[in-house]
């Protein structure tokens, strides 16, 4: 059987042919076009379909990633597509023209999936953070996705966790994770750090969160209070979450991962500080899928359905 993985984002959608064993076997982008998506997604994997000579009755289902929040397979709102409430299911199902299995997630929470499953299958629960232009991120609580009640579970970067620098969120709110530990909030930090710390950093010109890690790793003494304040604030997030979900492993993803050991490494040394003394062996890994998370995990989410499926005879 296969199974594909689609990831839906703001300029492009991902499409990956899986076989049921989690081997990606094709995997192509076509552009988006929010209003005529499903049709245009349906059609490219029919045309591929037909050129493979793979009948729909060899598909196991489909599972999509969307830039938004969702919940029971509805986007509620994705602002980058100008969705509201679309049934992406329904919708999806219908341009394909057959009564498909389709599972719809955010796109982070399904990265989640895909980046937990490729790096230990047996893990039970896991926290998934992505260090970008916010902090997103996606919780896998016994093998399931948490959405919450409004699909917001997972939405990591809105943990109110400042009282210092009293920076306000995209969301609204002060002080959230996302306006310290993101490529942003480090920028915002190099700013407020401005005339009190001495620096060989531009800070007139454009500056970038990797010029600030950079400088950081020679230790020039504003990039490195930026780049430890941001770290510490991610640990803090992570000791709390750590006293609710338990996790088997924390996962970092997104562009500042891409700082690598020495991100990894000032983490683990802020949440050694931080956590309660049990949860203190919790592993803390870097992600390895990048932007192809969100498909593998739509395939690692889908196998394990088709598992409920022969077990049980539905899923
Ligand atoms: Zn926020």
């Amino acid at each position: 059987m296969y199974i594909f993985g689609i990831d839906i984002g703001g300029t492009s959608v991902k499409i990956g042919l899986f076989k049921d064993t989690f081997e990606l076997l094709e995997q192509w982008e076509i552009s988006t076009h929010p209003e005529s998506l499903f049709e245009e997604v349906s059609e490219s994997i029919k045309k591929f379909l037909k050129k493979q000579e793979i009948s729909f009755a060899q598909i196991f289902g489909y599972g999509v990633g969307v830039p938004g929040m969702v919940k029971n397979g509805i986007a509620l709102s994705c602002v980058n597509l100008g969705w509201q409430n679309v049934d992406v299911k329904e919708e999806f199902s219908k341009a394909l023209g057959y009564d498909a299995r389709v599972y719809v997630f955010n796109d982070a929470n399904i990265a989640a999936f895909g980046e937990a499953a490729y790096l230990n299958s047996k893990w039970d629960s896991v926290i998934f953070i992505t260090l970008g232009t916010g902090v997103g991120g996606g919780i896998i609580f016994h093998h399931e996705i948490i959405e919450g009640a409004d699909g917001l579970g997972g939405e990591i970067g809105h943990i109110c966790i400042d009282d210092k620098y009293h920076l306000t969120c995209g969301c609204g709110k002060i002080g959230c994770l996302e306006t310290i530990a993101s490529a942003t909030g480090m920028l915002r930090l190099a700013q407020y750090y401005r005339d009190k710390l001495p620096t060989k950093l531009d800070l007139n010109g454009k500056l970038a969160a990797k010029d600030i890690i950079d400088a950081a790793k020679e230790e020039d003494p504003l990039a490195s209070c930026v780049f430890d304040e941001a770290c510490q604030a991610l640990a803090k997030a992570m000791a709390n979450l750590s006293v609710i979900i338990n996790p088997d492993a924390f996962i970092i993803g997104g562009g500042v991962s891409n700082a690598g050991a020495f991100l990894l490494e000032r983490i683990k040394k802020h949440y050694a500080n931080v956590c309660i003394k049990q949860a203190a062996h919790t592993n803390i890994n870097l992600a390895v899928l990048k932007n192809n998370a969100g498909i593998y995990g739509a395939c690692a989410y889908l196998i394990n359905k088709k598992h409920e499926v022969e077990k049980n005879g539905k899923c």
